[in-house]
């Protein structure tokens, strides 16, 4: 395909030699156009750029030499009869032997005669030099004997090297997808769709910041002249990435601010009552939860909606502040919603809300799949007319409800939720024109860095004191030659025989997380558990599993057993209810720790320790690396979710903070979120031009950039 026709919109599978199969391969790797595979940047380079003659090599270097071949055949080995091809170059200085294997194919597409370049590690071998599997492109073809798919006879054409004799771009790849494909790909593409790129960053910006242009960026990253190059290009991309996000929470921010509330509250008046119901609690509010909730309840009583993000780890009491603002609500005659993420959670927290606020006459219904409360009218549509609270999972948003009086929306757990669904909830529930306050909270110890880029548009209010008399959850990693001793250990603990075990109790055991979604793989690897630790481990306790493609009365049953001490020990998958409640349980096995992030792992074991007794969690991790034994026993020292979740930013990116429900979302291609200078660099610029020109009037090629980014956010996931 001629490639005056190529522009950044052309399918990915339109483009020269690519077609349907490699289409669907590159799928996987979120390429799907032409700019796509533009924006497909390698993670690393390997330095080949070094020519040197071959008389001069040294081994064991990275070199690259470039010679005439003069033999290539393919062999068989005599001893275990493997297919090879060898080769021998020579560059006038002196010759070198190489070997590829299982690449039989090579002696049509290397020919004697051609010039070569050869990249890769030399050894000496015998008095020879070899080199075993490098790199190889032809730079010069021998004048004879071949011809161009024209059928002329070519000149003794050159080619500019791309995967030798250079930096060469190492991309991220997926199966059947090697960096030499894409690189022989992306390399005759690359000029054409930069002329069509447009540069989008403001010049005032460029020169302050001191970026280098677009064309120049995405030139450098694939093809770099030198390292500095490469520097400066990611300097440029990394730039845009958090510039643009932080754009967007700021438009996202003044548009949320244009919206006027539904149902305007009073909260002065009613003082006395919340005071009251705060007073009749059974336990005593921390300062962290008044704080929240004074900082709630003046949101609450603004024209503009709330958009409030309540952070606190697992069993800070964050379900109470909620309570508390939807008690407020309530006196002010109007309606609450309680989004969940689960069924299960969604029953745990009507059963908890009508704990607290049936006895004041509140009426709560529960609608999600499996219970529903809500009545069909006749066009179809449920109606709320009856409840003051409704508590359900996210179907909620789908269905067609009525909610006449709503003033209040609660989500539970944000990150399974985000962008998209935020802003289906303003079109789905509400007249056009008018919004609910908004309280998302979530357990996930995000950083401050991570919520000034992402969530920049939320206000934040963190709970970060734990409710009095709350023990530490004594943390093991227990490496795999102890496990039989720390099956003994659990055994006596939940049997109540042990001196310092003089109850019964109950354990957890999480099974490894084996991929981002409850797939059938992982509910296959939970059920292999359950049976290995039902016949070979305990066979004499009673064991129940859990796991998220049960049934959710299923689930229920299964929860409701574990709790009322049925089983003593309750097996689940990883992605199972992050918020259920069981006080008895004092145990927390996690297998496979080494694959979850540390703030995960921090989640998981606040699920144990919630009643009075000493609760325990053992890391089982059968890896050998030290760096990742390190990495877990970061668990046995810190408690708090914020620093574990700081630790993993640090030793292994966002995308483990955030876990397996947050798959594409926090994946930058460059920048990094553990940068802080760089976010601050970006925020600062993007609040100046935001400032000067909040509608990007002068602006119009950001104007779009950004809106290209926001759809790719709201669309469905
Ligand atoms: P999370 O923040 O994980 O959602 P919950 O709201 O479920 O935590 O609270 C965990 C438990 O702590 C609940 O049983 C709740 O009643 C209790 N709780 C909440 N606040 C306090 C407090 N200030 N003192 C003692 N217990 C509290
Ligand atoms: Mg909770």
């Amino acid at each position: 395909m001629p490639h005056n026709k190529l522009t950044l919109q052309t399918p990915i599978e339109k483009l020269f030699m690519v077609g349907p199969t490699y289409a669907k391969r590159l799928k996987k790797l979120g390429i799907k156009t032409a700019r796509d595979l533009l924006y497909h940047f390698p993670f690393r380079y390997e330095d080949y750029s070094k020519i040197v003659p071959i008389d001069q090599v040294k081994e064991g270097e990275p070199v690259t030499v470039s010679g005439i071949v003069w033999e290539i055949r393919n062999e068989i080995t005599k001893v275990k009869a493997k297919k090879i091809t060898t080769c021998v170059a020579n560059d006038g200085t002196g010759e070198i032997h190489t070997i590829w294997f299982n690449q039989p194919f090579l002696t049509k597409a290397i020919k004697i005669g051609d010039r070569i370049n050869l990249s890769g590690k030399v050894e000496s071998w015998g008095r020879r030099l070899r080199m075993i599997s490098p790199e190889w492109e032809i730079t010069q073809r021998a004048r004879s004997g071949w011809r161009a798919a024209d059928g002329k006879k070519p000149q003794a054409t050159r080619y500019k090297p791309i995967h030798t004799g250079r930096l060469v771009p190492v991309y991220p790849e997926t199966s059947r997808v090697s960096s030499k494909w894409l690189r022989s790909r992306i390399f005759p593409i690359l000029e054409p769709l930069i002329l069509q790129e447009k540069e989008w960053l403001p010049s005032s910006i460029r020169e302050s910041e001191n970026l280098i242009g677009i064309s120049s960026a995405l030139r450098q990253i694939h093809f770099p002249k030198n390292m500095e190059f490469v520097k400066k290009a990611r300097e440029r991309l990394g730039f845009e990435e958090l510039f643009l996000l932080q754009l967007g929470a700021l438009e996202r921010r003044r548009e949320w601010r244009r919206q006027k509330v539904s149902k305007k509250l009073e909260i002065g008046n009613w003082k006395l009552e919340i005071g009251n119901f705060i007073r009749s609690l059974p336990f005593e509010l921390t300062n962290a939860q008044k704080r929240c909730i004074k900082e709630i309840l003046e949101d609450l009583e603004k024209e503009t909606p709330m958009n409030r993000l309540l952070e606190g780890d697992v069993g800070s009491g964050k379900t109470i502040v909620a309570a508390i603002a939807m008690y407020a609500t309530f006196l002010n005659g109007y309606q609450s919603a309680l989004m969940a993420p689960t069924e299960i959670l969604a029953h745990q927290h009507y059963q908890t809300l009508k704990r607290f606020l049936s006895p004041l006459r509140i009426k709560i219904a529960l609608q999600t799949g499996a219970h529903k409360d809500l009545k069909q009218t006749d066009n179809q549509q449920l109606t709320a007319d009856n409840y003051n609270i409704i508590v359900g999972t996210h179907a909620l948003l789908s269905h067609r409800t009525q909610f006449e009086k709503l003033a209040l929306v609660v989500i539970d757990e944000q990150h399974r939720f985000g962008v998209a669904q935020r802003a289906r909830l303003k079109h789905k529930v509400t007249p056009e024109d008018s919004t609910p306050h908004l309280l998302t909270m979530t357990a996930t110890p995000i950083p401050r860095t991570v919520a000034l880029t992402f969530y920049g548009d939320l206000d934040l209010s963190l709970i970060d004191e734990m409710p009095k008399g709350r023990q530490k959850v004594q943390t093991w990693v227990v490496p795999p030659r102890k496990r039989q001793a720390a099956y003994g250990w659990i055994k006596k603990q939940i049997l109540g025989t042990g001196i310092d075990a003089p109850k019964r109790s109950q354990a957890f055991i999480i099974c490894p997380l084996i991929e981002e979604s409850e797939s059938l793989k992982s509910v296959k690897a939970a059920t292999v558990e359950f049976d290995r630790i039902q016949r070979e481990v305990f066979p004499d306790l009673k064991i129940g599993l859990l796991h998220g493609r049960m049934r959710a009365r299923e689930k229920n049953e299964v929860l409701a057993k574990f709790k009322k001490g049925v089983f003593d020990i309750l097996v689940a998958t990883p992605v199972v209810e992050v918020g259920i409640d069981v006080p008895n349980a004092t145990i927390m096995v996690i297998e496979g720790a080494d694959r979850f992030g540390l703030a995960q792992l921090h989640q998981l074991r606040g699920r144990v320790g919630r009643g009075k007794k000493k609760s325990y969690c053992l890391l089982f991790s059968s890896s050998t690396s030290t760096k990742s034994y390190q990495r877990l026993k970061t668990m046995e020292k810190l408690y708090i979710g914020h620093k574990l979740a700081e630790v993993d930013l640090k030793l292994r990116g966002p995308g483990q903070i955030f876990g397996t429900a947050q798959h594409g979302f926090l994946d930058l291609k460059v920048a990094s979120l553990s940068d802080l200078g760089m976010i601050q660099r970006a925020r600062r610029a993007a609040q100046r031009l935001f400032r000067q020109d909040p509608d990007l009037k002068q602006y119009p090629p950001l104007k779009e950039k950004l809106k290209e980014l926001t759809i790719s956010q709201v669309e469905p996931d």
